[in-house]
């Protein structure tokens, strides 16, 4: 391997989120997103970090994919950093789904394409389009060694007692249903990066991970591995959400197709689409409901309570799972963001060792920090999420070991 160079590629059904990282110390030489692929009102926005200047947009149909790529990678031409450069070690792809197959970083060939492919049943909305950016990026570079990082991965550690829901383990094999988890990449990464800023390895310590974003999930690990996650079969299971409902009792399905007369489409689109925050005030974007909240909208402070209810309930199940814990991460756009998700997540909790000092809490930054007080047995940390980072390195190592 020459190259130092790697390309992350998050491909969603008409998005795709690009970074191409300097592996040598990390660094970001250029960041983009191609929005509304398909439309006639497609956007490229490019961010030249090593060359500098002010980031680029360029409005205009683009068509597909592929040709979305194309753009990319004449904007990073323009940079000197195009992709046909020989400083290029691989492509890193996020693959959303790779079911209880993929549990490392993984190099693509057609064997492994088919088994994403296997996979489209248990993720229709994300798998196909991963799948996708995959194509077109190796129909660009079919030289170059492109790297799937699965989302489920990290969470393939779970004990049966975890992944397994309570039904006929006949019917749920033959669906392949279980909880798998998703956001792994981030559970990992951050789970690594609050050992550290406790000064100790991953192996030493248990840290409950709060991934607070538009998606939002919670994860036990212990010891570096994960032993429990919110997420389920798909993710929409767990937390409250932006527009997700989380956790909820299973007749309640039943019910809006029975007595409300929903179909399962309908019923689909109101848990994933209209639920949650969303569905419970109309936002979905914590800053707006914390605005409402200040002028004193009832809605707005009501979603909050079920938001940071839910949040407490899995805190207090994950202490369970683990025993003893020495951190509780919170990460993400809310959880990076949002002091008083913070603070009310754990309030109440001092008890179980867990309390925020707000003067800490309240100081903003981009650098993992703890924010409860010195006294306390539990450290609550804010630990900015890095899942291009994280993808990036997981397949440069991949790529290092294999040449
Ligand atoms: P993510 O999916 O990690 O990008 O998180 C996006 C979500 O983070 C948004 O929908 C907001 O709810 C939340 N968020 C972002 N910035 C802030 C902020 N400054 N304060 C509170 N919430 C924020």
């Amino acid at each position: 391997m020459t190259g130092t160079r790697v390309l992350v590629l998050n491909s969603g059904s008409s998005s795709l989120k690009y970074q191409l990282l300097d592996m040598r110390d990390s660094s970001r030489l250029a960041a983009g997103l191609v929005e509304r692929i398909g439309e006639q009102t497609s956007r490229l926005k490019h961010t030249p970090m090593a060359a500098g200047g002010d980031a680029r947009e360029a409005d205009g149909p683009i068509a597909d994919h592929d040709a979305a790529l194309k753009a990319v990678a004449q904007e990073l031409a323009r940079d000197g950093l195009g992709l046909d450069s020989p400083d290029l070690a691989a492509i890193g792809h996020r693959v959303v789904h790779g079911g209880m197959f993929f549990t490392e970083p993984t190099v693509i060939d057609d064997a492994v394409i088919a088994e994403i492919e296997r996979l489209i049943p248990v993720a229709p909305l994300h798998n196909p389009a991963n799948l996708t950016g995959i194509r077109t990026a190796r129909a660009l570079r079919p030289d170059l060694p492109q790297v799937a990082v699965f989302d489920t991965a990290f969470h393939t550690t779970m004990p049966e007692s975890a992944a397994r829901y309570a039904i006929d383990p006949r019917i749920a094999d033959r669906h392949r249903i279980r909880r798998y988890g998703f956001h792994g990449t981030s559970h990992a990464y951050v789970s690594r990066a609050t050992a550290e800023l406790l000064g100790k390895a991953p192996e030493d310590v248990n840290v409950i991970v709060l991934h607070l974003g538009n998606g939002a999930s919670a994860s036990a690990v212990r010891g570096g591995r994960c032993v429990d996650t919110s997420m389920g079969l798909t993710p929409l299971e767990g937390l409250v959400m932006g527009t997700r409902s989380g956790d909820l009792d299973p007749a309640v399905i039943f019910h809006l197709a029975r007595v409300g007369g929903m179909s399962m489409d309908e019923i689909d689109t109101l848990l994933n689409k209209r639920s949650g925050l969303f569905g419970l005030c109309g936002d979905n974007d914590m800053r707006e409901i914390r605005r409402r909240i200040d002028e004193g909208d009832e809605a707005a402070a009501l979603a909050f309570d079920i938001y940071v209810h839910r949040l407490k309930k899995y805190i207090g199940a994950y202490y369970a799972v683990l025993g003893t814990v020495d951190a509780v991460a919170f990460t993400a756009g809310v959880g990076e963001n949002a002091a008083p998700v913070r603070e009310a997540a754990v309030a109440g909790l001092e008890s179980l060792g867990l309390a925020v000092d707000p003067g800490r809490n309240a100081v903003r930054g981009d650098r993992p920090r703890i924010v409860s007080p010195d006294s306390a047995r539990v450290a609550v940390a804010v630990v900015p999420t890095d899942e291009e980072l994280e993808i990036a390195t997981q397949t440069y190592a991949l790529v290092g070991k294999n040449t």
